[in-house]
């Protein structure tokens, strides 16, 4: 693997070793972290990427999920390119695909009666939250162990990078902060219920936030029941239910997670796909009487939740996801790329029996799993608590354990010509064909 990295990666390396004087860790983004070095990107082609050096991957990292058509999608290239020969990138003013976007996504999410695109996910989920604080008026957020929702203050909570030993939480964000943040077991209803009691005493919970699939893009996967569940605990207790569809819209299904598992969220995150593979990837919306009280401009009462940004719903990222999800529909993109999601994993497992490999794979259609067993073994039902299945290592040297099997996969993916999110999650994509399935396996 180092021999690979040596010899043809010189380029990747010489970029990487300038940026480190400029930028901090050498790259933009923190999780971009594959060793022994971050490869440098030049080309690419729909289910293929192009190095520096001019070496060719398969694409199953995809942007860490936006680019379900393929990489640099033609359709949606043309129309941002006229966009741009005839607007500009953005004006500040009202511009039509605006408008475009919700009522696309309307048409799919019918319960996103009103939608507002956002800079990120991140800011989205802020966003959601403070619609759910002044909608009940209560004052406390439950999330579960293990999820992500972005690195907002009062989000990190619990978060901890794959595989490292600190958690986030500890460095530079004031307790006060996420002091009104709660954390629960995946899938344990009967702890969500206890914290929803208990919560009644303490200002009561504005909301539940979920990811439907499971923590981590589906990573500690959902119980089938869970988000009815989830959905029925929130009504009992005057709680908003969140779902963080920022991985699930639009790549589960058209209709996102909420069409899958036929539950209706009370307010829906967006992100990735949402801008068809370009910047500014954000979005929350919901029944209306809840997406209203963002309508900053109205008189709407005292209570209104101020969200904005210079950037947000700027034209372009409105357009290319308008134009995305018109495509996504057009071309079957999510059962497409969700079949080649069941070929590469059926193929991974098959590989794994094959030569008794220590890892388990799983799906959730296009969203494939690879985890290491070796050292430690998955207790699905609360993976925040992760079992050795020796009983000899502790959880700390444990999650130290998946990061280095993590880096160990990712490299070799990489010297094997695939690219992969930290070598543990593959996404597919439209532009994936039963021979660049076969190929990678
Ligand atoms: N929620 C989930 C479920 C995510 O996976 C992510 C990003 N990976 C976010 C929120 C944050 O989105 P962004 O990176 O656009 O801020």
């Amino acid at each position: 693997v180092m021999k690979y990295f040596d010899e043809k990666c010189k380029g990747s390396r010489e970029i990487y070793e300038e940026s480190q004087k400029y930028i901090p860790g050498g790259v933009q983004h923190n999780l971009a972290f594959n060793k022994p070095f971050p490869m440098c990107m030049a080309k690419t082609d729909g289910a293929y990427l192009y190095d520096q050096d001019g070496n060719e991957y398969i694409d199953f990292l995809q942007a860490g999920g936006p680019t379900i058509l393929g990489s640099n999608y033609p359709v949606v290239r043309e129309k941002v390119i006229d966009l741009l020969n005839t607007c500009g990138p953005v004006t500040g003013l009202l511009h039509e695909s605006e408008m475009l976007i919700a009522k696309e996504i309307n048409k799919h999410m019918p319960n996103v009666e009103m939608f507002r695109m956002l800079g990120s996910g991140t800011e989205s989920v802020m966003a959601a939250l403070r619609i759910a604080r002044i909608a009940t008026d209560h004052k406390r957020i439950i999330k579960i162990g293990g999820a992500y929702h972005g690195w907002s203050d009062q989000m990190v909570y619990g978060l901890k990078i794959p595989g490292s030993r600190a958690l986030l939480e500890s460095h530079g964000i004031p307790r006060g902060a996420y002091k009104l943040t709660d954390e629960v077991r995946p899938n344990d209803l009967e702890m969500l219920e206890k914290m929803l009691k208990r919560n009644r005493k303490k200002g009561g919970t504005a909301a539940v936030i979920v990811e439907p699939v499971g923590p981590e893009s589906g990573t500690r996967p959902v119980a089938r029941n869970y988000n009815k569940g989830v959905r029925e605990l929130c009504d009992k207790y005057g709680a908003l239910m969140i779902f963080d569809e920022v991985v699930t819209g639009f790549r589960v299904a058209l209709s996102g997670a909420q069409g899958y598992f036929d539950v209706v969220p009370d307010l829906t995150i967006f992100g990735k796909i949402v801008a068809g593979g370009y910047p500014a990837a954000g979005g929350v919306g919901g029944k209306k009487e809840y997406a209203q009280l963002m309508a900053a401009g109205l008189a709407t009462g005292k209570h209104r939740a101020y969200v904005g940004g210079t950037l947000a719903a700027n034209p372009l990222s409105c357009l290319a996801g308008y134009t995305a999800i018109q495509e996504i529909e057009r071309t079957n993109a999510c059962e497409v790329a969700g079949k080649m999601g069941d070929r590469l994993c059926d193929g991974l497992k098959d590989l794994l029996e094959k030569y008794a490999l220590p890892y388990v794979a799983y799906n959730q259609g296009s969203i494939v799993h690879l985890e290491c067993t070796g050292a430690m073994s998955f207790d699905f039902s609360s993976m925040c608590f992760v079992k050795s299945a020796l009983g000899l290592l502790k959880h700390k040297d444990m999650m130290y354990v998946r990061k280095d099997s993590m880096e160990k996969m990712g490299a070799a993916y990489m010297a094997n010509g695939i690219v992969t999110l930290a070598g543990s999650r593959l996404y597919t994509s439209l532009a994936d064909t039963p021979e660049i399935i076969d190929e990678a396996l």
